[in-house]
């Protein structure tokens, strides 16, 4: 079974779908990139390797090291893969009053990934993003 999908074309329309469902709400976010130092914040952020194999295909994973528990592609505090983040990344604001309904959004997105990764018959984990990054860092180093 493959492990990339046949068509990036449909998650860059789900990713923009989201985007434009989130714009009507706008949570509001300073970009601080706090919530990027996973440990701090106290935060594991979940993704797909649908997500991954995503950002992978799209731009390079620099080498990080897992114990820090900081996103490597938070660049001075500013995500450097915007265009290619995933779901989770995009729909976490950290406003407590728009917890249930992001929570709502993010399941609806979260289906519909994963409706693709049947369609295109690939393979599907779902696990800590670092983790999959691990892998995948470990996976260009042979
Ligand atoms: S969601 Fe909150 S913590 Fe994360 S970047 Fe935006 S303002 Fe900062
Ligand atoms: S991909 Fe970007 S938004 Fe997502 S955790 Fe990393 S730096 Fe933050």
């Amino acid at each position: 079974m493959s492990n990339h999908p046949k068509n990036n074309t449909d998650i860059k329309e789900i990713y923009k779908k989201l985007d434009a469902e989130l714009a009507s709400i706008n949570p509001g976010c300073n970009a601080c990139g706090t919530c990027c130092h996973f440990n701090e914040f106290g935060h594991v952020l979940y993704a797909s390797t649908v997500e991954t194999d995503y950002i992978r295909e799209n731009v390079e994973i620099p080498s990080f090291d897992p114990d820090d528990n900081v996103c490597p592609f938070l660049v001075n505090y500013e995500c450097s893969i915007r265009d290619h983040r995933a779901l989770g990344c995009r729909v976490f604001f950290c406003n407590p009053q728009y917890k249930e309904t992001l929570q709502g959004i993010y399941e609806k997105y979260y289906t519909m990934i994963k409706d693709l990764a049947i369609e295109d018959k690939v393979e599907w984990y779902y696990a800590p993003m670092m983790k999959l990054l691990e892998k995948k860092q470990q996976k260009n180093q042979l």
